[in-house]
């Protein structure tokens, strides 16, 4: 027996130890089962949950739950991306430090315990929203074991060439004081000045205009589009820098556009990525302007010492006090910035570590094919960011809590040593190779810099895998069943995992991705911890509504899109709780003397509600097999509102409550499909709302069925053909019910206002089941006389 209200606190947490207690989401090394291997995003260390988090993992769970009530082995691991720049934010912000003022190994340590409190906190929120985790597969990127897989795929990839060095102008961000990759660029319109100022050619005025007058001193020529008339005398000739007076060539190039600012354009190293073009294209000189602080460099007449805004203002005063400056407008313009931090990005020359992606490009565009898009159009998304890509990816960041470049170089010649396999993981600052260099010397200088975090989480399928250890499973693993992640990710997470996985195994990563929506505070406005826009934390909303609750909520999304959360939405997920525990709490009552067998005949009526639940059951499993999760409960609410609760329960109820009248055979007929059906539903819904459907199936299924938990049980109603005609006679019934009720609420009268007659006319091949259904009719309409009639299609008439 249930009782008679549902108190989810209690019942939350009981489950919540009852599962982990039991191991029911243990995924099962030795089981003969196919897996189905789930690759789930390892979130970044960066803050406070907020609701967008529940929101996506909680999609991705259902879908983890739902392949286990297929029969699957589930593997389900969670990790946690907790090294790398969005961490060691956190913690200068928390701790109001600056990481550069510290010594290395204090901040380090300062970043694991910080990072452990979040993992905590992240863990716990997990299980008390009823995830399906298996936590014996959780993995933390920082973690040594996952350091020496990192390191690893490095050097495989240096040793074959497809990780290089070399000194070249990087994406910088002065801020953060890292090289960074083209996918952390982001955009943003900035107001700014097009300043217009004038250089001198044989005595002649040539007026440029740009928004970067600091870098004036970085000038290295003027370029000019070789089919523009108005200038193409000037072309080989050389032009006098404004204050500066030197000399630089004038050179054509079609990049520059006739109609922006004046035709005319300086190119500096370098104010923005079309300097950088040029500057490889044209052989150009480097003149270094900006360091890697963001300060002005010192020999810069000047500006040497000064902030680059700061130099901005200087620069355009001593313009303006020469007579330099012919005008000024203002504009609004895009800049790229560090996602990071939001601060504009430079472009600096230095050595660093790429990743050649650029050479490949074909191949990475090809497998889009051979990976099924969820939902398809985020395939787009993808293919347009391989197109684009400018830069191989560079992958070493000049920062401190990350995964350490395993190598050094000589002291004397400058040959990098690698470290051994064997070896791994090693923090080459504090360790030095044993034997000297092939030069004889034995000094060495490691390597400072620290990996991308996603040159490690875009291994997370090897790592989950754990490739290339004692316990390798990458042939049982990969290529994984899933990935699920969100849309923003996919030109870092996705892209590089496919780079990583391709190289390594020569596969792909995974058959599926699931691209998940985000949740917004209002239109276009992402909930972020900056923002401060969030609602309550998750775990006051789970105190106040309930797991199941935030999870029927979750699962409303359509697949990709991103949508608004208040906790006012939560009262429908609460009137359904409310719902499916009192229609349970009916069945359950009128099902404690049945016996578990099946009748000598079951009644039309009953065996429509039994076909039609296996009817939803297959569309549920088509639409969970392409991660329309919503649809899916779509549907399934449909059915248990609609067909279960207003129709079925209704049309048997007299049945179950008078054997007298109808019949011992007949109520074990209505019992059975309850039996049936109930259990159908909440193995259905289970996937959504874990704990109430738990909570049911103890309370009464258990003693029957004789399986620990919901959870494992499957979803096995036969796919058999389609009985069109139970499933033709239930329609009819729904429509009969619908008027019948439609003929007592227009005339105001109760729904147990007796009726003195009904006659109903239904085509030939339904007459059998009706007739065998008349005392339900009669019982659920209160109709004193009933006649049936055959005709052409169904017609009823009330009198
Ligand atoms: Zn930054
Ligand atoms: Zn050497």
């Amino acid at each position: 027996m249930l009782s008679k209200k549902y108190i989810f606190q209690d019942i939350e947490n009981k489950y919540t130890e009852f599962w982990k207690e039991n191991n029911i989401y243990k995924y099962d090394f030795n089981s003969e089962n196919e897996s189905f291997s789930i690759d789930t995003p390892p979130p970044t260390i960066s803050g406070s949950l907020h609701i967008g988090h529940i929101f996506s993992y909680t999609q991705a769970e259902i879908i983890a739950r739902f392949q286990r009530m297929q029969g699957k082995n589930v593997f389900y691991p969670f990790g946690f991306d907790d090294n790398g720049l969005p961490t060691e934010r956190l913690v200068e912000k928390e701790e109001n430090i600056r990481a550069a003022d510290l010594p290395r190994s204090e901040f380090i340590n300062k970043c694991i315990t910080t990072t452990k409190k979040y993992e905590q906190e992240f863990k716990s929120l997990w299980q008390s929203m009823g995830f399906s985790i298996d936590w014996s597969l959780q993995y933390e990127t920082i973690n040594p074991k996952i350091q020496k897989i990192s390191q690893k795929s490095f050097l495989y990839m240096a040793e074959s060439g497809k990780a290089y060095t070399k000194n070249s102008p990087v994406l910088w961000c002065t801020t953060c004081q890292t090289s960074i990759a083209q996918a952390e660029l982001e955009t943003t319109e900035k107001e700014t000045t097009f300043n217009y100022i004038p250089f001198m050619v044989e005595g002649e005025k040539l007026i440029i205009a740009t928004t970067r007058p600091e870098l004036l001193y970085g000038c290295v020529c003027l370029f000019i589009n070789p089919e523009d008339t108005r200038f193409l005398k000037y072309i080989g000739k050389k032009a006098i820098v404004p204050l500066y007076n030197f000399e630089i060539p004038i050179l054509a190039d079609e990049k520059v556009s006739k109609d922006k600012g004046t035709g005319i354009v300086m190119c500096a190293t370098f104010g923005d990525t079309t300097d950088l073009e040029w500057y490889e294209k044209h052989s150009l000189p480097y003149k270094c302007v900006i360091e890697i602080d963001g300060k002005i460099y010192e020999k810069v007449p000047f500006l040497g010492g000064l902030k680059v805004t700061a130099a901005r203002e200087k620069i355009i005063e001593l313009l303006k006090e020469n007579n330099l400056l012919i005008k000024s407008e203002v504009i609004n313009h895009t800049v790229s910035i560090h996602e990071r931090c939001g601060k504009p990005i430079e472009i600096i020359p230095s050595k660093q570590w790429y990743i050649d992606i650029l050479s490949e490009r074909e191949r990475y565009l090809k497998v889009a094919d051979e990976i099924n898009w969820y939902p398809s159009s985020m395939k787009t998304k993808y293919i347009t960011w391989v197109e684009n890509l400018k830069w191989d990816w560079c992958i070493s960041r000049q920062r401190y809590f990350g995964i350490p470049f395993p190598l050094w170089y000589c002291s004397k010649c400058g040959k990098p040593r690698f470290a051994k396999a064997e070896e791994l993981p090693i923090n080459p600052m504090e360790t030095s190779p044993k034997e000297p260099c092939s030069c004889g010397n034995h000094e060495f200088t490691p390597d400072t810099a620290v990996f991308d975090t996603w040159a490690t989480s875009s291994l997370s399928p090897l790592i989950n895998a754990k490739w290339n250890t004692d316990d390798d499973l990458t042939n049982k693993l990969l290529p994984m069943g899933m990935r699920t992640q969100a849309h923003e990710i996919i030109r870092t997470w996705a892209f590089y995992t496919i780079v990583k996985s391709l190289f390594h195994t020569g596969k792909l990563p995974w058959k599926d991705i699931m691209i998940c929506g985000f949740v917004m505070a209002k239109k276009g406005e992402k909930i972020s911890k900056s923002k401060n826009n969030a609602s309550s934390s998750p775990k006051e909303l789970i105190e106040r509504n309930s797991a199941d609750a935030l999870r029927y909520w979750a699962a409303n999304s359509k697949l990709g899109t991103d949508t608004m959360f208040s906790e006012q939405d939560l009262k429908i997920s609460k009137r359904f709780l409310t719902k499916l525990w009192n229609a349970a709490n009916f069945c359950i009552m009128q099902l404690e003397d049945f016996d578990g067998t099946k009748p000598t005949e079951v009644m039309p009526i009953d065996e429509w509600i039994i076909k039609r639940i296996e009817l939803l059951e297959n569309t549920a499993k088509d639409n969970l097999n392409k991660y329309e999760i919503g649809l899916a409960k779509h549907d399934i609410d449909e059915f248990f509102w609609n067909d279960f609760c207003d129709n079925y329960l209704e049309i048997v109820k007299d049945r179950l409550y008078k054997p007298e009248i109808h019949g011992i055979e007949e109520r074990k007929s209505a019992q059975y499909a309850l039996y049936k059906v109930l259990l159908e539903i909440l193995k259905l819904y289970a996937i959504y709302v874990p704990y109430i459907t738990e909570e049911i199936y103890q309370c009464y299924f258990r003693q029957f069925e004789n399986i620990i938990s919901i959870h494992i049980l499957q979803w096995d109603m036969k796919e058999s053909k389609i009985d069109e005609e139970i499933i033709g006679f239930g329609e009819n019934m729904k429509y009969i019910i619908s008027q019948i009720r439609k003929y007592k609420s227009q005339r105001n009268l109760s729904m147990k206002e007796p009726i003195n007659s009904i006659k109903i006319s239904l085509p030939e091949n339904q007459i059998v089941n009706m007739e065998k259904t008349i005392k339900d009719i009669k019982a659920c309409s209160w109709a004193i006389d009933l006649q049936l009639v055959s005709g052409e299609e169904v017609k009823i008439e009330i009198n």
